[in-house]
């Protein structure tokens, strides 16, 4: 296994790595017979973990944030899945490259000995990485294909796109997963169309955040809308979009896109009241730059930029893992809108954990059910190559489980 990423001081520091190696070993359901670490000047270290049937051996490089872990076991019941997500949780490396090549088993045996069949062995051999998200006591792990094809921090967050072997491409902020090309469909369809199809006419829309670029592709979808302000704070991630991930950022390049780089909030803030029919607030979850995004103050300004019959929709968070952000948010929406006028929306969106997610409705006095144009709904599917909207999931997204509406105090 190869770690990499990993602080430079912990790879330096023997106290330090060997309590993490004795958690990785009981994870593997295995016991430590003895542990021998070596330090090195100016750093690095070299450290051996006795197991009673097999051994780790660990080789550190500081200076590039890097760690060999070999694992040999002859027992087949190890759990090597517990021990590659535990040592890329503990040494909290941004990427855990693993090789597994089969042994004890078979490589007496002539037909399997390394010289006679040496591309039998290699083609066992599964060259594995995998991008894990952590949050809240839960993971999901991802497996790369091949190499990371973009990873810079800009001012904001740090920025990653890389292929995988199940969910496609996939752009991940902070190692939070933005969007994966497989399921993105499923939240830029639900932030665009009910809003778009239950509004009799909108003209302009504001995107805040989006920086992939896939609500926008969805609002131009509607031949009604004819300018789109999109306020993006990072150019990074409008620039590593464009180039890896045309599939969404092709929103961008629309004629209908005007696109600013700049904090929404600040934009909110200085824009003209009653400018817009339809608002989306495609941001990333309520941390650093996307703090402000979250607040009543900033709702309230929203709701004066929205013309009569205007739309908000809010990226609203998971009523699962992000309880007290969602009822905090519902609570400012019913606030500034009026209950009356708030509808919580749940979409199914697998990439982004725990999988169930929702999305906020909330209006000037439109009801995304009672003014929804059937028509004009109805030809909209027709005509666009949709992947997850159409008529019943616009109806059954409103449809709110009992757990959801006891947080949202609707019993
Ligand atoms: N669909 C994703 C989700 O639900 O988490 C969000 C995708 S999009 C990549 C989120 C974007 O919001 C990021 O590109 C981030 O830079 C941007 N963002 C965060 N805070 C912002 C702010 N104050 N103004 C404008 N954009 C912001």
């Amino acid at each position: 296994m190869e770690l990499h990423g990993v602080d430079a001081e912990l790879l330096s520091d023997s106290k330090r790595v060997e309590p993490l190696l004795a958690e990785v070993v009981s994870a593997l359901g295995a016991h430590v017979v003895r542990a021998d670490f070596n330090t090195f000047l100016p750093n690095g270290m070299v450290g051996t973990v006795m197991l009673e049937a097999g051994h780790l051996a660990l080789h550190t490089w500081p200076e590039s944030g890097f760690a060999s872990v070999t694992m040999l076991s002859a027992d087949s019941q190890i759990d090597l899945e517990a021990a590659i997500q535990k040592l890329g949780e503990l040494f909290s490396a941004d990427r855990v490259d693993v090789r597994e090549i089969p042994c004890g088993e078979g490589l007496t045996s002539p037909e399997k000995s390394p010289v006679a069949n040496e591309d039998a062995i290699q083609a066992e051999r599964t060259h594995r990485s995998w991008f894990t998200e952590f949050d809240r006591g839960m993971a999901l792990s991802m497996e790369v294909e091949g190499e990371m094809l973009f990873h810079q921090k800009s001012d904001f967050q740090d920025v990653k796109i890389f292929d995988t072997t199940t969910w496609g491409r996939v752009l991940t902020l902070d190692d939070y997963v933005m969007l994966s090309t497989r399921d993105e469909y499923v939240y830029h369809e639900m932030m665009t169309h009910p809003a778009c199809l239950t509004h009799p006419n909108p003209k302009r829309a504001l995107v805040i955040g989006g920086g992939d670029g896939g609500t926008v592709r969805e609002l131009a979808k509607h031949p009604s809308i004819e300018e789109i302000v999109m306020v993006e704070i990072d150019g990074m991630v409008v620039d590593a979009c464009r180039d890896l991930l045309p599939v969404t950022a092709c929103g961008m390049d629309h004629p209908k896109c005007k696109l600013i780089i700049g904090d929404g909030i600040d934009y909110v803030e200085r824009a003209e009241a009653e400018s817009f029919d339809i608002i989306c607030i495609d941001s990333t979850d309520p941390l650093r730059p996307s703090k402000g995004l979250f607040t009543e103050a900033f709702y309230r300004k929203a709701y004066e930029v929205l013309r009569a019959q205007g739309i908000l929709m809010v990226q609203s968070e998971s009523p699962r893992t992000k309880v007290h952000v969602f009822q905090e948010i519902y609570s400012f929406f019913d606030q500034v809108f009026g209950p009356d006028n708030v509808h919580c929306m749940m979409i199914h969106v697998p990439t982004y954990m725990p999988g169930t997610w929702s999305l906020a409705f909330c209006s000037k006095g439109l009801h995304p059910l009672g003014d929804v144009d059937h028509e004009r709904q109805k030809a909209f599917v027709a005509a666009e190559d949709l992947n997850y909207y159409n008529e019943a999931m616009h109806q059954g997204a409103f449809a709110l489980p009992g757990y959801v509406r006891k947080l949202l105090g609707h019993t």
